[in-house]
């Protein structure tokens, strides 16, 4: 690292990784490298009602898998440790400490009924803010001894930021520019909750800063609490360390209307998070691009399109092709629109171009999946036969299960059409021929069978078709010379003999 850029990726582990949250980890990767910065993980896990086990986890895998691997972080340790936030409670307690002292912050004992009270008043629109802090139970309605008092037997309460009145909350977005709050619309957030540990407001701010975090890279969601930290690094006097802010845009359904949500995954039939995530609740396990058949670093290229473009038409980049290209003033304002086909395309391109051993290993627990042998003899031809024809790996047991069972079904729509005398007699003669043949490759068989075809008259389009439907029971698909040679004479001989009694038992000629 020699440069100051310090970027972190803060997720909450509340459950899986959405893909939104794996690219907002992408762009602060991007942005780290680029600058030759430092990329830090730090897990904001300050909310115990809403922790999930596992998800911590999951965020660490999901990077891994990706290649987004933390120069800091929980397991990279680092000097500006810990990177959990529920091992930092006692920092936090410090600048609380502080807040108050500096009249910025206030104890607050409203109870949940007292509260709920407040919030009824103005139609059910009031906040806890200047205009009702003054009629709640806080340190600047009671008196500092009554307060004391409290504090010494017990009584739960909370710390609240005192946000100052009638200010203009300015700050540069690199993503949205000038961009401006008002504090009348702000409340007066919890930084301290009941149970001693901080909100994520303050536990944000103090990390950043402490962090000496550089650019603040997350999503959208997020670009509201800015006024409120804006606020908090002033009162903590740390506005000349501020880091810069960049909001990222949305990323929609499919459908362009709204932002893209877990369950749209299982509504449109496409993963929407990058591992497979098993939960004991099953309404809350999901597949992931993992599953799915995806090559990372495909995923990579497509995600970091969702938002983002190098300014030429060029759409594959490796990581660090992307980390070349990248820079946040070609992220853009509006919301990108999450389209699968593109992600599929992304993948085809990737797969394609694989090594092919890389690529047979990739296959393997698909196989397993589909119960099919992973030992199969003659794996690294099938590869090779299929490897530019899927999209995913998941794709392709299915689109060569011929190779690992007996044919199941057999297209009978194409067999009705070109089953005839002089077909049946062509596929005789091609059995006979091939029966003799010493040396079974694919190029060996295709000059063969095509001089047999055209001394026959008969069409490659009729006949051919019959032939695949003989080796696999489709119509269609990959050369069905190669796949006569990955069978094997024996089996190919086999499935002609058999497919002559099944073409004439669905059409006798
Ligand atoms: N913990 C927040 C989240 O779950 C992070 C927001 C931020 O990056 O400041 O997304």
């Amino acid at each position: 690292m020699n440069s100051n850029v310090r970027v972190r990726f803060a997720p909450s582990p509340t459950g899986p990784l959405h893909i939104g949250g794996l690219r907002t980890a992408l762009y602060n990767y991007l942005f780290a490298r680029k600058h030759q910065g430092s990329f830090i993980l730090r897990i904001e896990d300050t909310d115990q009602n809403r922790y999930v086990p596992g998800a911590e986890d999951y965020i660490k895998r999901s990077l891994q898998w990706c290649g987004l691997n933390p120069d800091e972080g929980p397991d990279q340790g680092g000097l500006a440790g810990p990177y959990r936030q529920s091992e930092r409670a006692s920092i936090y307690q410090e600048y609380v400490e502080l807040l108050l002292e500096k009249g910025k912050a206030y104890y607050a004992f409203d109870t949940v009924e007292e509260l709920e009270a407040m919030r009824q008043q103005e139609q059910g629109h009031a906040k806890y803010d200047s205009s009702t802090r003054q009629s709640m139970r806080n340190s600047l309605t009671i008196k500092q001894e009554e307060v004391e008092k409290l504090v010494a037997e017990g009584k739960p309460y909370v710390i609240r930021m005192l946000v100052p009145e009638a200010r203009q909350i300015h700050f540069v977005d690199r993503i949205r520019g000038e961009v401006e709050f008002d504090s009348a619309e702000l409340d007066d957030k919890v930084i301290l909750k009941a149970d001693g540990l901080p909100t994520y407001h303050l536990a944000n701010v103090v990390d950043d800063h402490l962090m000496q975090i550089t650019h603040v890279i997350r999503g959208e969601e997020w670009l509201s609490s800015t006024a409120h930290h804006v606020l908090l690094y002033e009162a903590l006097e740390w506005q000349d360390s501020m880091p810069e802010f960049a909001h990222l845009p949305l990323i929609l359904k499919p459908t362009g209307k709204g932002k893209l949500s877990k369950r749209d995954g299982q509504k449109f039939g496409f993963p929407v998070f990058p591992l497979a995530w098993q939960d004991a609740d099953p309404n809350e396990s999901f597949e992931g691009f993992d599953t799915f058949g995806f090559n990372p670093e495909a995923l990579v290229n497509f995600l970091a399109f969702l938002g983002w473009n190098p300014g030429t038409e060029e759409e594959i980049f490796t990581l660090s092709q992307l980390t070349q290209a990248f820079s946040l003033d070609h992220i853009g304002k509006s919301g990108a629109r999450f389209d699968y086909d593109k992600a599929l395309w992304y993948n085809s391109q990737y797969l394609s171009k694989m090594d092919p051993s890389v690529f047979r290993d990739a296959i393997i627990p698909f196989l397993d999946k589909a119960g099919f042998d992973p030992n199969h003899s003659k794996l690294t031809s099938i590869c090779q036969l299929m490897q530019d024809r899927i999209k995913t790996y998941a794709e392709l047991p299915d689109a060569c299960r011929f190779f690992f069972i007996d044919i199941e079904q057999y297209d009978e729509v194409t067999i009705s059409k070109k089953w005839n005398n002089d077909t049946k007699l062509l596929l005789k003669s091609i059995r006979g021929s091939l029966s003799k043949s010493t040396d079974f490759n694919a190029e060996k068989i295709k000059s063969k069978v095509s001089e047999l075809i055209n001394q026959a008259g008969v069409k490659f389009g009729d006949i051919l078709p019959l032939l695949r439907i003989a080796l696999t029971g489709e119509g269609k698909g990959a050369d069905v010379f190669s796949i006569m040679e990955i069978l094997g004479a024996e089996s190919t001989l086999d499935r002609l003999d058999k497919a002559e009694s099944v073409f004439s038992g669905l059409k006798p000629v």
